[in-house]
């Protein structure tokens, strides 16, 4: 089980690796993008950071919202309105809880997903943070169902998002600002993608 206090140290790890890898996502975004998913990540996740103190107080749904929230108002570009979304949506799914288990987790994060489908109008194969973020999702539904505990379910999940960042790089971007590349952004990893894993490798460091 996980309680809000874990949560909110999840969230601070996060805001920790995002600024640790600023430079990183911003050059992969360079390369495709506008150059600015590093700094969009960081300083959407550092606005997270400020308000730790009283997330510690909320439930958890309330936590996930007013994270999502805040990437929502905090973070220009498209990575915020769609990372925001994720956020909210799972919150909403898990409401007033003071603790949570793998399948709360894994549930919220089926919604989120849907949530960011919804909001970018796009599904998997189109080069975005959904080529990571979905594999992930089934690998690590497989494992639950198999009977694995958290710390194999984590696992097996970054190890689906890594391999699917690494099929982001053949992939011809058609969402987003990557799209406007169309044919020139086959070679590159996309930055979204690799934002989701290092956030899930994160979660899965906590177990
Ligand atoms: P912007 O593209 O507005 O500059 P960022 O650079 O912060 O925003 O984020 C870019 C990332 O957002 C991409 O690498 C991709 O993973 C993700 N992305 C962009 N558009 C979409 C979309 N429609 N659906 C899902 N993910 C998207
Ligand atoms: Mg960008």
């Amino acid at each position: 089980m996980t309680d809000q206090k874990k949560v909110v140290e999840i969230l601070l790890n996060m805001a920790k690796v995002l600024e640790e890898n600023k430079e990183f996502l911003t050059d992969l975004d360079n390369v495709i993008g506008d150059g600015d998913h590093g700094i969009n990540m960081a300083r959407g996740f550092a606005e997270v950071e400020k308000q730790a103190e009283g997330l510690e107080q909320k439930d958890i749904g309330n936590i996930l919202k007013t994270v999502g929230m805040t990437l929502v108002s905090k973070v220009g570009g498209s990575s915020g309105p769609l990372y925001g979304t994720a956020f909210m949506k799972a919150g909403m799914t898990i409401g007033a809880k003071n603790e949570i288990d793998m399948a709360d987790f894994l549930g919220a994060l089926e919604v989120g997903i849907e949530g960011v489908k919804a909001r970018g109008k796009s599904t998997t194969g189109e080069k975005t943070m959904l080529d990571a973020m979905v594999p992930a999702l089934d690998a690590m539904k497989e494992q639950q169902a198999a009977g694995a505990d958290a710390k194999q379910v984590l696992e097996a999940g970054v190890q689906a998002a890594e391999a699917g960042v690494e099929a982001t790089k053949p992939m011809v971007a058609t969402k987003g600002r990557a799209s406007y590349l169309g044919e020139r952004s086959v070679g590159h990893q996309d930055p979204g993608a690799t934002s989701f894993t290092l956030m899930l490798k994160e979660i899965a460091k906590a177990y």
